[in-house]
């Protein structure tokens, strides 16, 4: 037996969400990787699910109003077993899901342009302080560490501690990320790739997207482990 398996003998690894015994190499078992919901039939333009009668890749809303992105990519819907999983890192500091939840977005790598640079959203020193760390920058630091992406951790800088978007509507969330965001040396990327963990409303993401392309980015794709199904009231 060798030390690998002796270890597995001695502290079998659990499941994060349910403590049975995990699936093979991660921290989910099974049943939980199975419930896994997987983004589908969404608009390649917001994320969001296109309904029965749009059958153009960009939802109505997006052909009416497009985002100052470029495309969204979202692995999971934020609900089950995703959002037990990052709302444990989110209260709980529990970094060591980190790589679990990694390994649920490596099947969207290839999609990604090898020239691009990817860069996580900022959050203020203030609330970095208090939490310890940018969940956006660990993730992107686990990615790094697996495939050969470039990141940029320092391009963005959130100049204002903006309100938790959470108890914001569509309006107060767009005006509270407004003018939030700052470069910290001259950007010269063409492509960047945008992370955020979860995506709500978007108006994070639609706020530095404009911010780049104002300083002369050519396309911004987000990147998202989970995103809300539902539109955040977007009249
Ligand atoms: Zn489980
Ligand atoms: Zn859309």
């Amino acid at each position: 037996m060798g030390l690998a398996a002796f270890q597995d003998f001695l502290f079998p690894q659990r499941c994060l969400v349910c403590s049975r015994m995990a699936y093979d190499g991660i921290q989910l078992c099974a049943d939980c990787l199975r419930l896994m919901p997987r983004c589908a039939k969404c608009c390649r333009r917001c994320g969001l699910p296109l309904t029965s009668a749009e059958t153009a890749v960009s939802c109505g809303y997006c052909l009416q109003h497009a985002p100052a992105f470029d495309g969204l990519f979202a692995a999971y819907w934020y609900e089950g077993v995703p959002r037990k999983l990052i709302a444990a890192l989110k209260y709980s500091a529990e970094l060591h899901y980190i790589p679990t939840l990694m390994w649920l977005f490596d099947a969207f790598l290839p999609k990604i342009d090898e020239n691009s640079v990817f860069i996580p959203v900022p959050c203020h020193a203030a609330r970095i302080r208090q939490r310890g760390f940018n969940p956006n920058h660990e993730y992107l630091r686990a990615l790094a560490r697996r495939y050969p992406i470039h990141c940029d951790y320092g391009l963005l800088r959130r100049c204002r501690n903006t309100q938790k978007q959470v108890t914001l509507n569509h309006h107060e969330r767009q005006s509270n990320v407004l003018d939030a965001f700052v470069l910290n040396h001259p950007c010269d990327y063409q492509v960047v790739n945008l992370f955020d963990y979860v995506v709500t409303s978007a108006a994070t993401v639609q706020e530095i997207s404009r911010y780049l392309k104002a300083a002369g980015v050519q396309q911004v794709w987000v990147w998202s482990l989970a995103r809300t199904k539902l539109a955040t009231s977007r009249s």
